[in-house]
């Protein structure tokens, strides 16, 4: 399991990636090769495989890619799993394919906001309701046992709940991350063993949120809590990303990037590896090196990451430990420029 190989040695830095399914034939074939020089350079502890309903095939197609590839022998994969909206058919179905398929982590999530009616039409013939994440890993737990390492997402600023409330027909809002706490201790209490949180650029905010959880789960150090960075590729996606995900970026942040660069990709990436820098080492040292490995929402990209690993005293490290011979520079001027593989609508 990914959780025992993560246990070995806590000094070390590390990272895993994260990556979408491709919708065309092309876009798949790109993705694998760029996976392959990205786990070959950076040795990911493990790559998780985003997944949705509608494409769950599509998850499971690239998972099975990538298991007949002899080049990834070595690399632990993760699958995303969803519930709200599904039936215990469906999650079945996916979690004998990943064990079918020698998978032995899976990420455990609600999923889109539940659309209560559907749910509760789908689900009139299960014996389970999966309204809520902490369904889907006691399920997982008690169906499978240890056959899956299962993980949980957290989020640093709250998440942002947007829930239907059928007696007063109301939408409740909220975004506390000290109610959440309360159910991310459920999910680990149901057997849970991993976190990845949401994607942040407050490092502010990660580290109350981090010193809150340390305080209410005094076992915390049984679960591997990893932090989920997203690279900054282009401005306007790093402003839409950051307002889906309702997560603050601070005004001396913003204030980095002028005006007359912004649609410059180049110059904001730039920029952007330095920030992502500064955020990674300060989350590392301000926890006493407790978080060591570091999620990256690649988007399917590999250059700021690139840049990210080369460029950062800490997680350079890495490279200095992988087989590759190659000195930090060459390594960085390997990669291609990005060409984008596909857009995740
Ligand atoms: P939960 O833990 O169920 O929490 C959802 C909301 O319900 C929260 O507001 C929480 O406070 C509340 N809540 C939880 N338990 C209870 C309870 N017992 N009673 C009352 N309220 C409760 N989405 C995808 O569709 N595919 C993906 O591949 C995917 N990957 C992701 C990876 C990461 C690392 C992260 C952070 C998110 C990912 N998401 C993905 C998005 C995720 O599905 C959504 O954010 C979803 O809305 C919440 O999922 P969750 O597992 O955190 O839900």
């Amino acid at each position: 399991y990914f959780s025992q190989l993560s246990s070995t040695d806590d000094s070390k830095p590390a990272i895993s990636l994260e990556f979408f399914p491709p919708k065309t034939k092309i876009g798949l074939d790109n993705l694998i090769k760029r996976i392959e020089r990205l786990t070959i350079a950076l040795q990911p502890v493990f790559i998780t495989i985003t997944y949705s309903q509608l494409n769950c095939d599509k998850t499971l197609k690239l998972i099975s890619l990538l298991k007949e590839n002899k080049n990834f022998d070595n690399v632990n994969i993760c699958c995303h799993l969803t519930c709200t909206n599904s039936n215990i058919k469906l999650i079945d179905n996916t979690l004998e394919r990943c064990k079918n398929l020698g998978i032995n982590n899976i990420l455990a999530l609600r999923g889109d906001p539940v659309d209560t009616d559907a749910v509760s039409q789908q689900n009139n013939n299960d014996s389970i309701n999966f309204r809520y994440a902490v369904d889907l890993v006691r399920y997982i737990k008690g169906k499978y046992g240890d056959t899956f390492c299962v993980g949980v997402a957290a989020y640093p600023e709250g998440h942002y709940n947007n829930d239907f409330n059928p007696v007063t027909k109301n939408y409740i809002t909220s975004q506390d991350y000290r109610q959440d706490l309360i159910y991310l201790k459920e999910k680990l209490d149901a057997g849970a063993s991993f976190i990845i949180t949401q994607l942040f650029y407050n490092a502010d905010k990660f580290l109350e949120f981090y010193n809150a959880y340390k305080q209410f789960i005094p076992n915390y150090k049984k679960y591997l809590m990893i932090p989920g960075i997203m690279p900054i590729n282009n401005f306007m996606i790093f402003n839409r990303a950051t307002k889906l995900a309702h997560v603050n970026i601070p005004q001396f942040l913003i204030d980095r990037f002028p005006v007359d660069i912004r649609n410059d990709d180049d110059q904001v990436r730039n920029i952007g590896v330095n920030i992502m820098i500064e955020i990674i080492e300060r989350i590392h040292r301000e926890t006493n090196k407790e978080i060591n490995i570091f999620h990256f929402y690649t988007l399917n990209l590999e250059k700021s990451i690139a840049q990210i690993i080369s460029k950062s005293p800490l997680l350079s490290q890495i490279l200095e430990e992988s087989d590759d011979d190659d000195d930090e520079e060459e390594y960085e001027s390997e990669f291609e420029d990005d060409v984008v593989i596909e857009i995740d609508n």
